[in-house]
């Protein structure tokens, strides 16, 4: 008799699941486990990500046919006691390279060892665990190109399928799931949900992308990314699926910021929170009851600029935003509210779907200039350009801007240059688009230089 745990965490599937696979190696029995820590549902991320984790355990529990073993608690000591309780040596997990991810395991660690066990590591959430690439002088990757590079001659194996004919254990007790009401529709949860997102994706989507993914009135990019972040799809099985459609490389590429950014942020855990280097990050920025009222109105969807208004009510209606709406939100807090962009960063957190403290504060670090970008001082996205050029006809303005529906084209991005100002209910610009790029500008040249990258 040799009884394993496989606990579950940013691994909700079956499918390519190699701690999985590990965990059923040799075993006579596997106890599916997930424990709901209130820190985990919590860490980094607000009620959309910890309702939308909990559906998808739903969903894997009912895969498992109601066998998932759910402990609610902190897991160092839920762990430990479930592993003792079924008289398991060792815990299968897929490492979490996240900063929070790794303290965790490593004090769970050292709780199973203490108590003559072990947690076994097998795979990640990435094609390439985070930490694996280094340059040719043996550093870490700062610049996207050269990683993309180095990540696509690394490569990945071809994903596996979901065992069959496993030992899970019977009658384990189990806490339940907590319910979790959330303040966003949620999408289909779980693994096989998120194939068919996939399947239709490569379908209809993926052939247009490289133009589509850039409208943000379209249904031109995957919104896979819910699905990635619990793990209901492993990016390995979107890439096996590529590898026949050469063509799709601007997608994959995607993919590739995702594991850039969690190789940048694993290396520099730090970076999570402060500025990635030191020059930029310096910059000075508002703070005091102006800027509290000016974040307020940005996260309302009150800053009188239609896009990034547009956006925010995406954000609160959906758990979701588009990318480029997502760039140009964020440059606008930044650069035309000069606010801090952990401000900002916090907020996407509190409200997405996919919040990832990777993809998210890395995001927000490029367009503060702050981050991974080698040149990033003149970059001050236009919110008015942004809005002609990529949403030309305003579907996506008149969508979730219903005080503008009545506008003409031409006087939707830019309404309070129409006679007779905005229409009513839709507030003046809050700031001179113009004149605070100038004057964003002015504080980048500040600390141009100074300090330079750590
Ligand atoms: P697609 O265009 O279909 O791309 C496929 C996948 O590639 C995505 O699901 C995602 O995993 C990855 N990807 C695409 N673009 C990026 C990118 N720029 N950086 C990293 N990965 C990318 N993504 C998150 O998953 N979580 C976040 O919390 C997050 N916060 C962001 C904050 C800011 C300020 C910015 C500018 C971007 C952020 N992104 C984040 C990246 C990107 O906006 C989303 O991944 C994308 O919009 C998800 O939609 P999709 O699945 O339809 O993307």
């Amino acid at each position: 008799m040799r009884t394993t745990v496989v606990w579950f965490r940013r691994d909700l599937r079956l499918a390519d699941n190699p701690a999985l696979v590990t965990a059923v190696r040799g075993a006579t029995r596997v106890v599916p486990l997930f424990v709901a820590d209130g820190a985990v549902l919590s860490a980094c991320a607000g009620q959309p990500r910890a309702a939308w984790t909990i559906a998808c355990a739903a969903a894997l529990d009912a895969a498992l046919g109601g066998r998932l073993v759910v402990r609610r608690g902190d897991p160092v000591v839920e762990v430990v006691g479930l592993a003792r309780d079924v008289g398991a040596t060792e815990v299968h997990v897929a490492d979490d390279p996240s900063p929070w991810g790794a303290r965790r395991d490593a004090a769970v660690e050292a709780a199973l060892v203490a108590d003559g066990r072990a947690l076994v590591g097998t795979g990640s959430p990435y094609a390439v665990p985070p930490g694996t690439l280094l340059t040719g002088d043996g550093r870490p990757y700062r610049v996207f190109t050269p990683f993309s590079r180095a990540w696509r001659a690394q490569g990945w194996a071809s994903p596996t399928p979901a065992p069959v004919g496993v030992p899970w254990a019977e009658g384990v007790a189990s806490d339940g799931l907590p319910g979790l009401g959330s303040p966003v529709p949620l999408p289909p949860p779980g693994e096989e949900a998120a194939l068919a997102r996939l399947d239709a994706f490569l379908d209809d989507g993926v052939a247009g992308y490289d133009e589509r993914r850039n409208l943000p009135g379209v249904e031109g990019t995957s919104r896979l990314s819910p699905y990635l972040k619990t793990g209901c799809l492993h990016p390995r099985q979107i890439l096996h699926r590529l590898r026949d459609r050469p063509g799709d490389r601007v997608f994959e590429s995607e993919l590739c910021w995702r594991e850039f950014y969690a190789d940048v942020l694993a290396r520099r855990p730090d970076s999570a929170w402060a500025p990635l280097q030191a020059g930029p990050g310096a910059i000075q920025v508002d703070t005091g009851a102006a800027a509290a009222e000016h974040f307020e109105a940005w996260a309302e969807g009150r800053t009188g600029y239609p896009l990034v208004d547009a956006g925010m009510r995406q954000l609160h209606a959906e758990g979701w935003m588009h990318n480029r709406v997502r760039m140009v939100a964020a440059s606008f807090l930044v650069k035309d509210l000069h606010l801090a962009w952990q401000w900002g960063a916090r907020h996407f957190l509190a409200w997405l779907l996919d919040a990832d403290l990777a993809s998210n504060n890395h995001g927000w670090q490029w367009v503060a200039g702050t981050g991974t970008d080698a040149a990033p001082y003149h970059r001050v996205f236009n919110p008015v350009t942004q809005s002609k050029r990529f949403d030309p006809d305003g579907t996506y303005l008149r969508r979730y801007l219903p005080e503008l529906g009545g506008l003409a084209d031409a006087e939707l991005h830019e309404p309070w240059a129409r006679r007779g100002g905005p229409p009513l209910g839709y507030p003046p610009p809050i700031v001179d688009h113009a004149e605070e790029r100038v004057e964003a500008l002015r504080r980048y040249e500040e600390v141009r230089g100074r300090g330079g990258r750590r």
